[in-house]
């Protein structure tokens, strides 16, 4: 059984480039200035790994990850 993640996103620091809900849209949306928005838990194999690679792929290291529950 795989941790489910909760995510959350430093606003101090993003840049609004978008990757993060390109990558993992089920975990993020974005607000009309195209900032993200942390809409969900990851819970799936798949929304963990989408997650995680929003991580790897922010180029501020906005996003970071805690266990969930
Ligand atoms: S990828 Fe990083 S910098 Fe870009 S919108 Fe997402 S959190 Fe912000």
């Amino acid at each position: 059984m795989t941790q489910a993640l909760n995510a959350s996103v430093d606003l101090a620091v993003c840049k609004g480039h978008g990757r993060c809900y390109m990558t993992a849209p089920e975990i993020f949306d974005c607000d009309d200035a195209g900032f993200p928005l942390v809409i969900g838990t990851a819970t799936t194999e798949q929304q963990i790994s989408d997650l995680q690679r929003a991580v790897n792929n922010c180029p501020e290291q906005a996003v970071s990850v805690s266990p969930a529950g």
